[in-house]
């Protein structure tokens, strides 16, 4: 067989060769072939299988992926694979690039911040332990290692945001020497996120105890601020925070004006307490206004109650007392002058007996008749005299007496008004609601605080139905206990900021701020209910009362007449829709 030289015939002779041979048609076996026609040797040097091997040992080999992959490269070496080499190294190289990506920093920063920050029931032992747990199970392995890190400082956030809605949040928690590292803005806006959320929560809702609903704002705007990621949660959050500041702005006002009442209210008690202190007695209304105002929480509303009660008792007292010590004064004019004519008739009669004596010596003395005359004369005029005397004396006497009675009435009279005079003032004598005085006074105040905080007023009159059949059947008594029954069912069920009057004989009003008209209607109808449920017993009888209720929302040029008229008319309607009911006004 002579040698092929040209490579063309060669390679049309290998082709043949396979075909007859039966040879698969393989890459090696065309290879093989090729070099035995043309005489010469298979080129080992076309895998640099030195280079390759030389270049996979280069790799590192630190984790178990690594070495696993290092195996594959060198079983590629051996089998003189390209392909397959290939296909190892850009495995190796992804799994080198993919464990790069880790965004390590942000870890270890997230670790150092919640190491410092306090979680619930984590100690620091607590977070040394599981951190040496993550460590040994999965050091040898970053990628492991990374994924179990950021399990674990999640699971530790989570303790961290529990507490956060707990209020209890601790200072150390915004770490100083995190906000030197925040070095860019993408890194600072976190960090201002935590920083403001903590001064929300503590600062501001601690200021808030008298306002539960700021403070529970003030809270929740600080989750959702440490929640809000996006844009669009941010402007969420402006537009809420704009909102809250101005309500805060609004409770300042208020608190101003609190102080501002309360410093006018002690100086009021100060400028009055030497006039108060002549008497316990009236002392003590004013204590017991003073103690009620202490037990109550302080408001605006607690103490202009408190303010006007104490300045009209404070007049009525001092009318009073001015009239008791002129009754008083009048009896003691009218003693001293009884004792005087006392004294003068005393006398008068002591002188007639001596006079009398002298006339009994002048009688036996006397020689004539004429001259018995004469002294029975003297004795007749002096008699007369005393006689006189003693009469008048007795007039004195009996006008002094009745007198002294009609002061004594008056002092009585006088000391029980004013015993009481403290809490009548505004208030129905019964049933303790307002009176008309007392709302008046109440409506005034809740119109401009509504006007003043833009919110709306509703007002509610409510008539007892058939109270008539029921003060003939069980009597007037029963039917006061029936009115003071109700309005004690109304103050436990209504919130302290609403207002109960007794309007007439069984009408009351009923003052509903920051109340809608919709939502006033479902507070009448809750206060039926309770009466249903509250019985009012008489004699262990369990009488159901019910009452008819119009309601009205205060329109801003409404009056308190006005509006009163509505609801009025709107009760009167529920009159004749059946009674029991509640109707709204248009
Ligand atoms: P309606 O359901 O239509 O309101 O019937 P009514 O019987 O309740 O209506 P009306 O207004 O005619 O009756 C009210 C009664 O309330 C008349 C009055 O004697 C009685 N009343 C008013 N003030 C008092 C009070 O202070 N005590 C008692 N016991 N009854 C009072
Ligand atoms: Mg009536
Ligand atoms: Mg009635």
């Amino acid at each position: 067989m002579t040698t092929l030289t040209n490579p063309f015939e060669i390679a049309r002779e290998t082709l043949r060769l396979l075909a007859t041979r039966r040879i698969p048609p393989t890459p090696d076996n065309y290879l093989t072939l090729y070099h035995e026609i043309a005489g010469t040797k298979p080129s080992t040097d076309s895998f640099p299988e030195k280079q390759m091997r030389s270049l996979a040992a280069a790799l590192p080999k630190s984790t178990p992926e690594q070495l696993r992959l290092a195996r594959q490269l060198d079983e590629a070496v051996k089998a003189a694979n390209w392909e397959d080499y290939k296909n190892r190294l850009v495995d190796f190289i992804s799994a080198l690039t993919e464990a790069q990506k880790l965004a390590w920093s942000d870890v270890i920063t997230d670790l150092v911040r919640q190491w410092d920050a306090k979680h619930v029931g984590l100690t620091i032992a607590r977070k040394r332990e599981s951190l040496e747990h993550v460590l040994t199970a999965s050091g040898a392995n970053p990628e492991t290692l990374f994924n179990r890190l950021q399990n674990l400082l999640r699971s530790w956030g989570q303790g961290k945001e529990d507490m956060a809605s707990t209020g209890e949040v601790v200072p150390s928690e915004i770490h100083p020497s995190t906000m030197s590292t925040a070095a860019h803005a993408d890194q600072l806006l976190p960090e201002l996120r935590q920083l403001f959320a903590f001064t929300l929560e503590t600062s501001i809702s601690t200021q808030l105890l008298e306002s539960p609903q700021l403070a529970g704002d003030a809270k929740a705007l600080a989750t959702d601020i440490r929640s809000a990621n996006s844009v669009e949660e941010m402007q969420g959050f402006l537009t809420r925070l704009k909102r809250f500041a101005f309500k805060l702005e609004l409770l300042a006002e208020d608190q101003a004006e609190l102080r501002h009442s309360l410093l006018g209210l002690l100086s009021l008690l100060v400028e009055n307490i030497t006039e108060l202190v002549l008497d316990d007695r009236w002392l003590h209304g004013q204590i017991t206004i003073v103690r009620d105002i202490i037990e109550k929480p302080l408001s605006q509303r607690t103490l202009d109650d408190a303010e006007r009660r104490l300045k009209e008792v404070l007049f009525k007292q001092g009318q009073l007392k001015a009239s008791l010590s002129e009754a008083r004064e009048a009896i003691k004019h009218m003693l001293t002058g009884f004792v005087d004519q006392l004294a003068d008739f005393a006398e008068a009669t002591s002188d007639y007996h001596d006079k009398i004596e002298d006339y009994a010596g002048k009688i036996s003395a006397a020689q004539d008749i004429a001259a018995l005359e004469t002294v029975l004369g003297e004795v007749m005029r002096e008699t007369r005299n005393i006689q006189f005397n003693a009469q008048r004396s007795r007039d004195e006497l009996r006008s002094t007496q009745k007198k002294v009675h009609e002061a004594e009435q008056r002092i009585l009279e006088l000391e029980r008004e004013l015993e009481t005079t403290s809490d009548l003032v505004r208030h129905d004598q019964l049933t303790g609601a307002l009176n008309r005085r007392g709302l008046e006074d109440m409506f005034a105040k809740e119109i401009a605080r509504s006007k003043r905080h833009e919110t709306v007023l509703s007002v509610g009159l409510l008539d007892i139905d058939n109270f008539k059949k029921l003060n003939d059947s069980l009597g007037h008594d029963a039917g006061d206990q029936a009115l003071m029954h109700l309005a004690r069912v109304c103050r436990e069920t209504l919130r302290p900021q609403d207002t109960v009057a007794r309007y007439g004989g069984e009408e009351f009003v009923i003052l509903l701020p920051e109340t809608p008209l919709d939502d006033a209607a479902i507070v009448l109808s809750r206060l039926q209910r309770e009466l249903t449920k509250k019985f009012f017993l008489h004699d262990n009888e369990k009488i159901l009362i019910t009452f008819s209720a119009g309601v009205a929302q205060m329109a801003p040029e409404d009056t308190p007449a006005v509006v009163i008229k509505r609801a009025d008319e709107a009760m009167y309607q529920a009159k004749q829709t059946g009674k029991n009911r509640v109707v709204k006004a248009p």
